[in-house]
């Protein structure tokens, strides 16, 4: 390897990365990795080269139970270094999850980026700060190698105006209060996919479930998001492994007015203490929750599966039908419990699953005789921002 990208991409909880070989285009990276359980849990590390031959940790082997996102870079960084070697660095990619209505594709950090990105924390509290530090941290490091943010409200600027509007007041709407959706890196490298599973189909109308500690579905057509269940944060939409997902605005009016509940204490619970851990009250993982036999984490399950299917049914009006549903992220690509409880409630629009196929997680899981086709595609995000860095670098 003569010269390398790297991606970071900060998660609520983890922090992921990966190099990738300057000097080809579009393959597997040569070392990926993972700390896992930061912000509250136990760090975990792990780190492997292009044939899976796990990494030493080296100082990351030790994370201290309370180490936070920024610790953990600290100690990443120099690790980085020393995988490198001698090999230069082409530029740096990280995955922003929101870049607002200024950005509608990747773009080259600069001082000023980097202000308009930590102006969009409050609207991505779980996410934008790390990103943000992060971006930081690099530049630091690295002050004269390229930074590129890609972010995950990019892909979504091809949806209509109507599926981008709340129903709020039209100056609240002019001032930028608007749908702008998420996980589109995600789903940037899912209609990449499509054509080598679909064929010409991959053309037509399309939702993809993006089902992890984050979730979110996108109906797609021509390969592009034309509605999606996120909306002006990522805590619209979905149940998830914390958040609460679509809620009535009263709920919120009823904790602030009559419980007493400030601001910061709403945020806490909506974010934080909700969705399959506030309803199992257990568990946010999806395979803890799996393993038990509480009839509370077997409701959390059940409503999770409810409330997709139920998102899926109001994306349709945006496409006009469906023609496949592919599924994908942690939970979407593991849990054939989950696919199989969603795809039983759009029984009604012609799926039937192949039981088997499904249990094995093979890419097709649909039977013959199903209406429509639906799938199983693991996403990668960091390839999508490598090939966005290095498109722009050249
Ligand atoms: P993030 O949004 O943090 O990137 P992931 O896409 O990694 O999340 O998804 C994490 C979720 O995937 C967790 O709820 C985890 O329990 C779930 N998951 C991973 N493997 C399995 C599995 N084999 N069965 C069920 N759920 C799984």
């Amino acid at each position: 390897m003569n010269s390398a990208f790297l991606t970071f991409n900060a998660g609520s909880s983890s922090l992921k990365f990966a190099v990738f070989d300057g000097g080809e285009t579009a393959l597997e990276p040569r070392l990926k990795g993972l700390i896992a359980g930061l912000g509250g849990g136990v760090p975990a590390f792990s780190a492997k080269d292009a044939t899976g031959v796990p990494l030493d940790a080296g100082a990351l082997g030790a994370l201290g139970a309370a180490s936070d996102h920024e610790a953990v870079i600290a100690l990443l960084l120099p690790w980085l270094a020393a995988q490198l070697g001698d090999v230069p660095l082409l530029a740096v990619g990280h995955r922003v999850v929101h870049g607002g209505q200024y950005y509608a594709g990747p773009t080259r950090v600069t001082p000023e980026v980097i202000t308009r990105l930590a102006g969009l924390e409050p609207l991505a509290p779980l996410h934008q700060p790390h990103n943000v530090a992060a971006i930081r941290a690099v530049a630091k490091w690295q002050p004269d190698t390229p930074q590129i943010a890609c972010f995950d409200t990019s892909f979504h600027r091809t949806q209509d105006r109507l599926a981008q509007l709340f129903a709020l007041p039209r100056d609240l709407s002019d001032e930028g209060i608007l749908r702008y959706g998420f996980h589109g890196l995600s789903y940037d490298y899912i209609a990449g996919a499509l054509p080598e599973h679909l064929g010409v189909q991959a053309d037509g109308r399309v939702i993809v479930a993006h089902l992890g500690n984050g979730s979110s579905m996108c109906a797609m057509k021509d390969r592009k998001s034309r509605a999606t269940t996120m909306g002006f944060t990522a805590l619209d939409g979905l149940m998830m492994g914390r958040r609460c997902g679509a809620l009535d605005p009263g709920v919120v009016l009823y904790l602030m007015q009559e419980k007493g509940m400030s601001a910061n204490e709403v945020a806490e619970l909506l974010y934080k203490q909700s969705g399959l851990l506030g309803v199992s009250e257990l568990s946010n993982d999806m395979q803890v929750l799996q393993a038990s036999d509480s009839p509370h984490a077997k409701e959390a399950i059940a409503l999770f599966c409810y409330r997709a299917a139920s998102s899926l049914a109001g994306l349709l009006p945006a496409i006009g039908g469906l023609d496949a549903l592919v599924f994908t992220a942690g939970i979407g690509e593991n849990s054939a419990l989950v696919r199989k409880l969603i795809c039983e409630q759009l029984a009604w629009l012609g799926i039937v699953l192949d039981d088997a196929a499904n249990e094995a997680g093979q890419s097709t899981i649909s039977a013959a005789s199903s209406k429509l086709r639906v799938l199983v595609i693991p996403t990668n995000e960091e390839r999508v921002v490598a090939d966005a860095s290095r498109a722009l670098i050249a």
